[in-house]
């Protein structure tokens, strides 16, 4: 029987249910559905039943990103992924780190795609044909089944042993039902956070000497770093002025930097998506979802040209074209009157009849 995936809810229910299981040997299958979320956000169907394509390269890409910024070393560690001695994924993105390190480890993937384009391509190789032997091929087998229900995506031409020509052969994508990219676009904000939690544990029992006291393991994982982020502070101020995006108030040395599109559901720390914030707009603003004419002056294109000299001189892309599209998926996504976040204990309700085709 044909599930029905139009309500987000069961498709959400359904997705949990495939993961809950405190056996997983790789954190592989969470990345995942992580980089396929991220990918319906930024490939929002013009019909919200309408099927999507997804190249399993560009799945790759986004899952080689989410390990990029893991495979730092923590504490001093090398943290595993796997309870396998040798983990595809993991050896790949540090062969690509390390042809990309000049005299410093490159500081995002696209950075190191620039720097060794041979090796990035490589990477990207070997991840595409883990992705289809491994996570897509058992994400949809629920726990202690041997079968697949496949209620995202027909996964019957992959197996565990597919050569990379045979994917070629069938179109190196998955191509997902109808209304599964709608509703994973949708549902990113609750999914995301879930796969978080669970990833952070995997992480914890497949790295016992992780105890309980070992801080902010998540933080590593997930959150960005105010250190990395402060790279941008002086440029930005530059460029922009000592005044905070929202508020306009002048902004002391140490101000936070924030993420327009909330960085928990779409995860872009390109230029484009970062503003300069007092900590007061920061703070109250949170994950939250912004007003569309924030989202408008955040991309103007006066606004653009600036961050274009940055992200020269700092090797920091902008990303703009990430955060059009991830901006088109996520209010396209959400119902009208929903309220959006439009400054400091502000906020005004969405209308759907009314969000521009940001370009
Ligand atoms: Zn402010």
């Amino acid at each position: 029987m044909a599930p029905d995936v139009s309500d987000p809810l069961l498709l959400g229910q359904r997705v949990v249910a495939i993961l809950e299981s405190g056996l997983r040997t790789a954190t592989y299958k969470l990345a995942t559905l992580m980089a396929l979320i991220e990918h319906c956000i930024e490939n929002y169907p013009a019909e919200p039943m309408g099927r999507l394509s997804v190249p399993i390269p560009a799945l790759a890409h986004r899952v080689l990103r989410i390990y990029w910024q893991q495979i730092r070393p923590f504490d001093g560690h090398e943290l595993r992924q796997s309870t396998q001695p040798r983990a595809r994924i993991l050896l790949a993105a540090n062969m690509l780190r390390d042809a990309a390190t000049v005299s410093r480890p490159p500081a995002s993937l696209e950075v190191a795609r620039m720097r060794a384009p041979h090796a990035y391509e490589r990477a990207i190789e070997e991840i595409t044909l883990c992705l289809a032997q491994q996570p897509l091929h058992r994400l949809q087998r629920l726990p202690g089944k041997t079968t697949s229900d496949p209620f995202l995506y027909e996964d019957s031409f992959l197996h565990d042993q597919i050569s990379r020509s045979a994917l070629r052969a069938q179109g190196d994508c998955i191509v997902l039902k109808p209304g599964v990219a709608a509703g994973l676009a949708r549902l990113a904000g609750l999914l995301k956070p879930a796969l978080e939690i669970m990833w952070v544990n995997d992480v914890r029992r497949i790295n016992k000497f992780l105890d309980a006291e070992v801080p902010d393991v998540a933080g590593h994982l997930f959150g960005r770093e105010r250190a990395v982020l402060s790279a941008v502070r002086e440029p930005f101020k530059d460029a922009f002025g000592p005044h905070c995006f929202y508020c306009g108030t002048r902004l002391p040395t140490d101000n936070p930097i924030d993420h327009v599109l909330p960085w928990s559901i779409v995860g872009i720390d390109g230029l484009a998506n970062l503003v300069l914030a007092c900590v007061r707009c920061n703070s109250d603003k949170g994950g939250a979802l912004p007003a569309v004419p924030l989202v408008d002056r955040v991309l103007a294109h006066e606004r653009n040209r600036l961050l274009e000299q940055i992200a020269i001189t700092l090797e920091w892309p902008t990303q703009r074209d990430r955060v059009v599209a991830a901006a088109h998926g996520i209010y396209r996504g959400q119902p009208s009157g929903v309220p959006t976040w439009s400054g400091y204990r502000k906020s005004e309700r969405l209308d759907v009849a009314f969000i521009p085709r940001w370009g």
